[in-house]
């Protein structure tokens, strides 16, 4: 007798072809043949049994053979389980490539945290207002299944997934029910909707039945969506990650982009996600390749997995071949030693091929990255969100702790100078601590300096705190400017902050420089009032493409219309950079499109002064400003604004690009 234990490593396990290929193989053979699984025992020549075997990748099985040809029965079968089946392994998925690099590692898929339910009871006056409040988070789990339906459903099977979980949520019995328990049982939404899809999940698994167990996950991804809408969370708890993990999740936080860079990963993707998201910038900055928008991520994608990420085309290959393997190596190495080359231009400045001088400064979010600004020589620091010190925080920093880390800040980048701005939570930096109302249209509602008018006391301890560590070499800038009054009302607050330290006798250096962001269209219009205010300005184009073409930057079902390149966008630049000169004062671009190398050529046609990037962009950039020629920049720019079709500037840009490789 034979036992010889073996792995099943075909990604599909053993459904009805393999287990076809098994019965074939062994009726050839005269001896005895089982398989064994955790305590069952099936005959190896009945298809049956080898099918309810149920055994999927990864499961682990026993062949037993016992009888003259024993050796030449495993062997053979041996041989069908080594060759999984002839089945093909590598699975190859499309996403869209938000952060450039490869990634080669272990598929670590962060699982969604179960929302915790409040057994909570309303008062009989509140059944109006949960009821409407059902209404409403239904509306919206709606509406996200619709969208992931038009933008990320790539196959007929996740499209009807998708259906069938709009069908759940429309079922009259469904919302019947949920219905009857808020207005008869005053429970709240939470404790109702649980209470059914808990109820369904118990009928399915009584049934005893795998097919329907299944279609329970489908009920639970549906009570998820749902109870996200109604509890505002969806969290994800972290793993422990290492040096070889890829990460998966369905959507990220920028706060959780920061964590599990902390852990050194080597990459990560999402089944959401747009390029313009602050998640997206982060893991930019944190030169950590991202991929966003894989619909089938989730499902295709297994714990443990060998992945390869391709952050430039944004593939993501499964179980990669051993070619495939070999040949993202040999890019990896060339792009680390690209990397290394870049180095070389560490102690070189910014200036064109022709001679004019363009600042090259940083972005940052976090303090941590100010190591790498520092190493790589960076012109200061064009911009530094300060919101990210509020975001996902217990308890807001108070005036000394901010006090302690802006004037780290500054020390450390002396004698450069660091531009702090304002805090300019909203949109999707939404901040817990703040108590932000929610709103229905939170881009257009209270964020940026709005947020500070409205909490003046947090505005003024953040102030306090910038004019005390102000050696010399900080700027304050404002977010969200929309008009020259915001940035005199401000100016008067910092005054007035200034006053009341001086009066306090605390040490304070009121000698700073003001700017204000331009990235709304009324700024841009009176963007000539707003620099006579100002000691610079600092266009923030992710949020003026959004703004002026009325595109939200996160939403990826409407990515097509973000178009950086828009004439609208590049006259508003043009204009803005012609209104800063005339008040004599410099101009910087600190969106996403200064770190992007197609853009470059275009800023500094545009006449742009500055230009602030992620630190991770910061080198490509610079070998970029040095390989551009000014008096072509002009000369192409003068082309590109005769164009009212931004088709025909892409097409420009690309000629250009392809041009000057
Ligand atoms: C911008 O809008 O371009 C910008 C730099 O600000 P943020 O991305 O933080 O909104
Ligand atoms: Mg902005």
């Amino acid at each position: 007798m034979i036992r010889k234990k073996i792995k099943v490593t075909n990604r599909m396990g053993m459904h009805a072809r393999p287990a076809t290929m098994i019965v074939k193989a062994a009726t050839k053979y005269r001896a005895e043949f089982h398989i064994i699984k955790d305590d069952m025992d099936i005959n190896g020549r009945s298809i049956m049994g080898v099918m309810t075997l149920a055994a999927e990748y990864n499961s682990e099985l026993e062949l037993v053979a016992d009888g003259v040809d024993e050796e030449f029965l495993i062997k053979e079968i041996s041989e069908l389980f080594a060759a999984n089946f002839g089945e093909e392994q590598m699975k190859i998925l499309k996403g869209l490539a938000v952060s450039e690099g490869i990634a080669i590692g272990k598929a670590r898929i962060i699982e969604r945290e179960k929302h915790k339910i409040e057994r909570k009871l309303i008062e009989k006056s509140e059944v109006t207002k949960e009821l409407e409040r059902f209404n409403g988070d239904v509306k919206a789990a709606l509406a996200e299944i619709d969208s992931l339906i038009d933008n990320y459903a790539a196959s007929q099977e996740h499209k009807d997934i998708l259906t069938t979980q709009k069908m759940i949520l429309q079922d009259p019995e469904f919302v019947n029910r949920v219905g009857k328990q808020i207005r008869n049982e005053l429970c709240s939404v939470e404790h109702a909707v649980s209470n059914y899809f808990t109820e369904v999940a118990g009928i399915f698994h009584k049934m005893n039945n795998d097919f329907y167990a299944q279609r329970v996950s489908d009920y639970e991804d549906v009570a998820y969506r749902l109870l996200s809408h109604t509890l505002k969370q969806r969290r994800s708890n972290l793993a422990d990650l290492d040096e070889n993990s890829v990460l998966f999740m369905e959507n990220i936080t920028p706060s959780f982009v920061t964590r599990v860079f902390a852990k050194r990963i080597q990459g990560l993707a999402t089944v959401q996600g747009a390029r313009n998201s602050h998640s997206s910038i982060i893991a930019r900055s944190m030169q950590l390749p991202m991929l966003v928008g894989i619909p089938d991520l989730l499902r295709e994608v297994k714990e443990g997995d060998q992945v390869i990420l391709d952050g430039f085309s944004g593939d993501m290959l499964i179980d990669p071949t051993e070619e495939e393997l070999q040949k993202y190596r040999k890019i990896y190495e060339q792009e680390k030693s690209y990397q290394s080359k870049l180095q070389k231009l560490i102690d070189l400045k910014a200036v064109t091929a022709d001679g004019k001088k363009i600042k090259l400064l940083s972005n940052i979010e976090i303090p941590d990255e100010l190591d790498q600004v520092v190493r790589l020589k960076s012109e200061g620091i064009g911009l530094f969100r300060t919101e990210f010190l509020f975001i996902d925080k217990n308890d807001l920093p108070d005036e000394n702790e901010q006090y302690e880390i802006y004037q780290k800040i500054a020390a450390k980048i002396y004698p450069e100078t660091v531009i702090i701005r304002t805090i300019d939570v909203g949109g999707d930096k939404l901040s817990s601590i703040l108590n932000l109302r929610k709103e229905t249209n939170p881009n257009l509602g209270c964020r940026g300096i709005r947020i500070s008018f409205q909490n003046i006391a947090i505005f003024q301890q953040q102030i306090r705190a910038i004019l005390r560590a102000n050696q010399g070499n900080i700027s304050i800038m404002f977010p969200m400017i929309s008009d020259v009054d915001e940035v005199i009302k401000a100016k008067e607050i910092i005054a007035e902050c200034c006053r009341e330290l001086q009066s306090q006798k605390v040490e304070c250096n009121e000698n700073i420089r003001i700017g204000a962001m331009i990235e709304v269209p009324s700024a841009v219009i009176t963007s000539d009032a707003i620099a006579r205010e100002c000691d610079f300005l600092s266009i923030g184009t992710n949020d003026l493409v959004q703004y002026t073409l009325a595109v939200d930057r996160d939403n990826e079902g409407v990515a097509q219309y973000y178009k950086t390149c828009h004439p609208s966008v590049l006259r508003s630049i043009k204009m803005t950079v012609e209104n800063a000169h005339k008040a004599g004062i410099p101009v910087a671009v600190c969106g996403e499109m200064a770190s992007n190398l197609k853009y470059v050529k275009l800023l500094i046609g545009l006449g742009v002064d500055e230009l602030s990037v992620s630190p991770g962009r910061l080198l490509r950039v610079k070998d970029k400003i040095l390989q551009t020629d000014y008096i072509a920049a002009r000369k192409m720019i003068e082309k590109v604004l005769l164009e009212s079709s931004s088709e025909q500037i892409k097409a420009i840009i690309r000629k250009d690009n392809e041009e000057n490789i």
